[in-house]
């Protein structure tokens, strides 16, 4: 009994002991703790000092327009007020750190030597000459009048043609920086100019970003792919783009976030673009529209030859590799693995077969190993040929024409093909067609049963037709008027049975009295039909001015044919075959015996009433079909 009562007295003691321990060490625990969160938020409010003072420094030491210095210090005796960790202190200071890292009066000290700056433009870029001149007048006329005036340039072209790397050469020529900005799918106003800081989350639009990551308050300021800049219900961009392209309101460009002027008369925008009609109107005025054409295969095979490929050599890796690229892998590349207007794709299959060369060196590195690109060796790398382009079709067809059609490859050949049923006039068009196609598609059978008498044609033949009107190559989205011709001259081949020639190719549009109307594009058209071996061109009259753009090598090959009326086209591309078709009136129209004057309506009524009325008393006797 003894020894069990001596034993709890012990572990009596023992636990009052470990509680008094437990109880003191809480109490240093949480002392400890208090102590701790004084000393930092003493601390803090010394970092919070400090931090006041730094920001009271720079802005003292900060070059700004004077708005924004009494701006700035209006925020700051508002911060000084507020708890450091809170929200709002956040904000005021993340708008003082955006104010004072904008580059307000930081700039670059222009180089305008203009002969120097066409021997970068030319050290970069192959051709190009009609920009590359518009662009060293530009910088001739500012280095003159010191300062940037006049209208904004924008580069159009199709993908890949050097529109961005034209503006970095710029900026290397001017000694500028260089921004760029995308404004493709940009649709909200807030994003060109900022939203106001009462939204959280606030920030500076794209243009005073861009001038802020650039550092400097005359950089050239890229504004890429302006067309593809849309609009909804939450404002229009384009009418801040307005704002900031236009030299007379631009010196004080007011962002929702920063809320203070900003002067960006200093700054060189260029813009680019891929069409032009997607520009809006407003924005399109104001600038100067300067075209970058595709190139010819000549054209690419030299800048594959000068530029692409010593630079993909480099890029990979092989510069001290003995690599000989012939021409014909070259050709094979730009022919069979790429189909554009540009040399984006042809850079990267360049790229494709250099890499699979640094692939095989690694493997086995020889000394004095040297590779020989051809064209079989260029298939064997890259595997089967991805395009090929349309080519003519081997014999003269009936109705089967080949139209040119602009696309944003450049320029392709775009057949044409109809047939005719029996059935009661109702005309289907099909692949892929857009509304002003079929309009023009439209147009096209309008006029030729207007005109059917004078073609020969029995005048209700539409009572008994059906028109079945097809663009092969159905996947490919098809749109423009300057089908027409071609339209028209497939229907009429088909309802008279005569072969058009293969050899052929025309482009323009037509309205409903025959004229044949300018369209555009006739470069790219006109390579297209190079390409294909087409030795006629038949285009519009008022087309002649655009031959000039066209290289010398193309003129040469191609016989151009300029039409004022369908007439023309169809002399020119039924013709020489049709002489001995059974059709008189067809002869004789083709032989240019018929009135041809569409609006002369009275005497070719007459004329055709009379022939008419011979032709069909001659049938009769004969037993000839109409058509
Ligand atoms: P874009 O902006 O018109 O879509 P890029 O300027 O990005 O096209 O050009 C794509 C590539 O093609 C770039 O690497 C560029 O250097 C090259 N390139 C385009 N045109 C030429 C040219 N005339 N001479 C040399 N390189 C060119």
């Amino acid at each position: 009994m003894q020894n069990e009562i001596e034993i709890l007295q012990v572990e009596k003691k023992i636990r009052t002991r470990v509680k008094k321990q437990m109880e003191k060490n809480q109490k240093e625990y949480y002392l400890n703790e208090q102590m701790q969160a004084i000393q930092k938020e003493l601390g803090s409010q010394d970092e919070f000092k400090n931090e006041i003072a730094e920001l009271e420094e720079r802005i003292r030491r900060k070059k700004m327009s004077k708005e924004a210095v009494e701006r700035l210090k209006k925020e700051l005796k508002k911060l000084k007020m507020m708890s450091p960790m809170s929200a709002e202190a956040t904000v005021v200071r993340n708008y003082i750190d955006v104010v004072l890292a904008l580059p307000w009066f930081d700039r670059t000290e222009d180089k305008l030597d203009v002969e120097e700056a066409e021997r970068i433009l030319d050290e970069d870029h192959y051709g190009l000459e009609k920009p590359k001149q518009r662009i060293i007048e530009y910088l001739a006329v500012q280095k003159l009048v010191k300062k940037i005036r006049g209208p904004i340039l924008c580069l159009v072209g199709p993908p890949g043609v050097g529109k961005t790397s034209l503006a970095k050469s710029v900026a290397r020529a001017t000694g500028r920086k260089f921004v760029r900005m995308s404004l493709g799918g940009v649709r909200d106003e807030a994003e060109i100019r900022g939203h106001r800081r009462t939204y959280i989350g606030a920030m500076p639009g794209k243009i005073i970003h861009g001038i802020r990551k650039s550092g400097s308050s005359n950089p050239v300021f890229l504004l890429d792919e302006i067309d593809k800049m849309s609009m909804d219900f939450r404002g229009d961009p384009s009418a801040a783009m307005l704002e900031v392209l236009d030299p007379e309101q631009n010196f004080a460009f007011v962002d929702h976030f920063l809320d203070l002027d900003y002067d960006l008369s200093e700054v060189l925008f260029l813009c680019t673009a891929n069409s032009l009609h997607s520009i809006p109107i407003p924005l399109r005025d104001r600038m100067e529209i300067i075209e970058l054409t595709g190139y010819t295969d000549e054209d690419k095979l030299k800048i594959a030859k000068q530029y692409l490929i010593p630079k993909q050599t480099e890029q990979n890796g092989l510069e001290g590799v003995d690599i000989q690229f012939g021409d014909q892998a070259v050709k094979e590349l730009i022919h069979h693995y790429t189909k554009e207007a540009g040399v984006r794709s042809l850079e990267r299959e360049t790229a494709a077969v250099l890499r699979k060369i640094a692939r095989e060196h690694v493997k086995a590195p020889t000394k004095g190993q040297s590779f020989k690109v051809d064209g079989k060796y260029v298939q064997k790398l890259l595997g089967p040929r991805k395009y090929r382009f349309n080519r003519a079709e081997e014999t003269d067809a009936i109705g089967m024409v080949n139209g040119l059609a602009y696309t944003t490859f450049g320029g392709d050949l775009l057949p044409v093909e109809t047939t005719i049923t029996s059935g009661k006039g109702r005309v289907t068009l099909t692949g892929q067609l857009g509304d002003v196609i079929k309009e023009s598609a439209h147009a096209a059978v309008t006029y030729v049963r207007a005109r059917s008498l004078v073609l020969g044609l029995d005048p209700d033949f539409h009572e008994f037709v059906d028109f079945h009107i097809h663009f092969p190559e159905g996947a490919v989205p098809k749109d423009g008027p300057s089908a027409g011709v071609t339209i028209a001259t497939c229907l009429v081949s088909a309802l008279l049975r005569a072969p058009v020639r293969k050899d052929v190719a025309m482009t323009g549009e037509i309205n409903l009295r025959g004229k044949v109307l300018p369209i555009g594009g006739l470069k790219e058209k006109v390579l297209a039909a190079y390409r294909a071996e087409i030795t006629t061109v038949i285009c519009p009259r008022e087309n002649e001015k655009d031959l000039h753009d066209i290289p010398k090598n193309v003129l040469k090959a191609i016989e151009f044919k300029f039409a004022d009326t369908i007439d023309d086209v169809l002399r020119w591309a039924i013709a020489p075959l049709a002489e001995d078709h059974p059709n008189a009136a067809l002869r004789a129209f083709l032989g240019g015996t018929a009135p041809t004057e569409a609006d002369d309506w009275r005497s070719s009524r007459q004329w055709v009433r009379d022939r008419d009325l011979r032709e069909r008393a001659d049938r009769a006797r004969e037993n000839e079909p109409v058509h």
